[in-house]
């Protein structure tokens, strides 16, 4: 058999196993997720590329921005569908409208963003969404994608070299560590990640006692000051636009507000 047809069908077979693997159910939303890293590798990879972040970003941890980031963020991971998770909450010195999460609960917020929303239900609406897109393990899914694509372009079947699953496994995350560290984060969401993170993430910060009305005042704000010229911020380079967005938070309001438990 010439090597390339070999080298095919080792990655048709590699990718299969891979697909029945790694496809799961998300327990908070439902949906079906292709995700190849285990639950158990989130922490571990998430620790990985926020310490990479660390060596060249302005991370602060101890300011006064840093401690109400902070503050707003336990206080809703406290009430997510995962507090146990090793949450850490940081600032960016950057003049950049921003925000990210890493898998296992590792989560930025940039200075202007933490400037520009000066109300705590406001900033809370951002550090809801990515508490959210943590515990719905988008970042987790956004590598896998990014995986399987690569393996589909190099021809490589992960079944080389790795007898086990388990050994497959560690394959897989060696590769992703490799890949968090070279700054996943800026890897856009999906439009579905995008409207779950804001749907589940509206609906923390209502438990957690933060009017989810402010979610809606929020995406108006952010909107307003792209259409003032700046350019696009960065948090909202991504599919669905800011009008679907408020139309999906206004239309599903009653439902937030039936949670919201103020404080
Ligand atoms: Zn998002």
């Amino acid at each position: 058999m010439p090597i390339s047809k070999f080298k095919a069908q080792i990655t048709a077979a590699g990718a299969a196993l891979l697909l029945t693997a790694c496809m799961t159910t998300n327990e908070v939303t439902g949906r079906s997720q292709f995700i190849t890293i285990p639950p158990s590798q989130d922490a571990a990879l998430g620790l990985e590329a926020m310490n990479e972040v660390k060596k060249t970003a302005d991370v602060e941890t101890n300011t006064a921005d840093a401690k109400r980031v902070q503050r707003i963020g336990r206080r809703i991971a406290a009430i997510s569908d995962n507090p146990g998770m090793p949450w850490e909450f940081v600032v960016i010195d950057e003049d950049v409208l921003n925000a990210w999460a890493l898998p296992g609960g590792k989560i930025a917020v940039y200075k202007k963003m933490v400037d520009s929303f000066t109300s705590d239900e406001e900033l809370a609406a951002v550090i809801g969404h990515e508490i959210a897109h943590a515990i719905l393990r988008h970042g987790a899914e956004k590598m896998s994608r990014v995986q399987a694509q690569n393996m589909a372009i190099a021809g490589v079947g992960v079944a080389v070299g790795a007898t086990t699953e388990d050994q497959q496994m560690s394959q897989i995350a060696v590769t992703l560590g490799a890949l968090a560290a070279q700054g996943f984060v800026q890897l856009p969401h999906s439009r579905a990640m995008e409207l779950e993170a804001d749907d589940v993430g509206t609906r923390y910060m209502a438990r957690a006692g933060y009017d989810p009305r402010a979610a809606v005042r929020l995406w108006k704000k952010m909107k307003a000051m792209k259409d003032g010229g700046g350019g696009q911020p960065a948090w909202l380079s991504t599919h669905p636009t800011d009008d679907q967005r408020i139309k999906r938070l206004s239309d599903k309001m009653d439902s937030y507000l039936s949670e919201y438990n103020p404080r």
